[in-house]
């Protein structure tokens, strides 16, 4: 089914959006700095999937994959509260494409991806 996503001037003041809606909003757009994880060091605990406020930690199995730099909004929870301190945050324009590849999974595994709509 497709959703119609008001612009401001059509909303109804104290009107409740769409649950689902945050998935087209690419807060990946907003980045500065991005996340880069060590896997060697990684002991995949899952505090960054459960902080991240974007979704944006890709887990399957209970072992982090890496994350969506479409959603990544680079505010850096992750790296501040990972207990072994795995993840640097880099600027955006140091990320190598090694780096980036790594980071980020091709596929969403936890849930569908708004890009195979
Ligand atoms: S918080 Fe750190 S150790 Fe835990 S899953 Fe995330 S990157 Fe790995
Ligand atoms: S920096 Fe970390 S916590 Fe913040 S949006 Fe990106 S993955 Fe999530």
């Amino acid at each position: 089914m497709s959703k119609k996503l008001l612009n401001k001037d059509e909303m109804v003041p104290g009107a409740v959006a769409l649950g689902g809606t945050m998935a087209e909003l690419y807060t990946g757009s907003w980045r500065i700095y991005a996340p880069v994880t060590d896997f060697q060091k990684c002991v995949h605990c899952l505090t960054c999937w459960s902080l991240c406020p974007d979704s944006a930690v890709v887990v399957r199995d209970g072992k982090k994959l890496g994350t969506d730099y479409q959603y990544c909004k680079g505010c850096g929870i992750c790296a501040t509260e990972c207990p072994v301190d795995c993840i640097e945050m880099k600027l955006e324009t140091d990320l190598t494409e090694q780096e980036r590849k790594g980071e980020e999974p091709q596929e969403r595994p936890d849930r569908e991806s708004p890009r195979k709509k």
